[in-house]
């Protein structure tokens, strides 16, 4: 293998440009050549792509986003988007292709490696975490340190009785933010897609926490379990209470990587470049009990991602 291309896809993650360093750096030190393929897929078709060198990455380890910018493409899609895909790595020789997304651009690689045998591995990058196969996906930590600084800022201001914050996290499908943030910020209520909730149950909790004088009530939601407004009203209706809701919404993708998710999106850019230059097909790279581990993309695609059921009964009990 000579020459190796890498794209980001998606919806964009808070360590993106660390594992484009990663991955141009080790594929150099390796004697690759890299062609960095902009704006997602929809690049990938229409030869918006060049070459990337040592220098083409530096000073991005700490930056949000992605330099090569990422797209939702409709017309990858269909065949013939990816038709014209493949003429690019015919034109310019790529070997092998890395994507760093989630799991609908895997779905895309998956589709193409099949239809043109071109080797492809993906790297986990999406704030939701919800990707079988890795313990931890790129800018998921991120995320949950932007909301759980969130949640501390609403906690100081929270110091009158009778009101209760709630706090809107992202998470259509899944819960892994609401959890982790909730956790970690000490929520009193944590409402996740994955668990049915009881309005009644959590106004209770809510009365009996200012009964024996709490001083706020933060309640936790995911967007996919209910939207922040419509628990705030509920609640409202219920108990009387004053609600004031937060919905962090795209705060959560933005900024600084924090340490963590360079970390992780180091050690998984340079994974990916190693499974390729072992002679991966169809690969996914990730995080195993805290080792570099691959699975097939076939494999990390059939399955779903489950929350902690342990983490969610630990949040519960340590909130009253
Ligand atoms: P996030 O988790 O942040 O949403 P994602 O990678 O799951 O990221 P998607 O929008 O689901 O984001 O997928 C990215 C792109 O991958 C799509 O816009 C489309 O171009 C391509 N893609 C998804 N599924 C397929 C498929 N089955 N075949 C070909 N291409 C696909």
């Amino acid at each position: 293998m000579q020459r190796i291309a890498l794209l980001t896809s998606g919806g964009d993650a808070p360590g993106m440009n660390a594992c484009i360093r990663a991955v141009v750096r080790k594929a150099i030190y390796h004697g690759l050549e890299v062609i960095g393929i902009k704006r997602g897929f929809n690049g990938f078709m229409e030869a918006d792509m060049g070459p990337m060198k040592l220098g083409s990455v530096a000073d991005i380890v700490q930056r949000g986003g992605t330099i090569l910018r990422t797209a939702r493409s409709d017309q990858f899609l269909t065949s013939e988007g990816r038709a014209k895909a493949y003429e690019n790595v015919k034109r310019f020789g790529i070997q092998g292709l890395i994507v760093i997304g989630g799991d609908g651009s895997f779905r895309g690689a998956r589709s193409f490696n099949r239809e043109y045998n071109l080797p492809v591995v993906g790297v986990p990058a999406t704030i939701d975490n919800d990707i079988p196969g890795t313990e931890q996906t790129i800018g998921f930590d991120t995320a949950v340190n932007t909301a759980v600084e969130a949640i501390n800022k609403i906690r100081d201001t929270a110091t009158s009785h009778e009101r209760a914050f709630i706090v809107e996290v992202m998470g259509r499908q899944s819960g892994f933010i609401a959890l982790a943030a909730g956790l970690a910020g000490g929520a009193e209520s944590i409402l996740i897609p994955e668990r049915p909730f009881n309005y009644d149950e959590i106004c209770e909790k809510l009365l009996q926490g200012f009964r024996r004088g709490k001083l706020h009530s933060i309640i936790v939601v995911a967007e996919g379990a209910s939207g922040g407004l419509e628990v705030g009203r509920k609640i409202k209706e219920r108990t009387g209470f004053d609600t004031k809701v937060t919905i962090l919404g795209h705060l959560q993708r933005g900024g600084s990587p924090s340490a963590a998710d360079r970390i992780l999106a180091s050690r998984l850019g340079a994974g990916a470049v190693d499974l390729l230059i072992k002679g991966a097909t169809k690969m996914m790279v990730g995080v195993v009990s805290g080792d570099i581990a691959s699975i097939n993309l076939d494999d990390a695609l059939a399955q779903t991602r489950s929350i902690d059921l342990e983490m969610y009964s630990l949040a519960g009990i340590l909130s009253f």
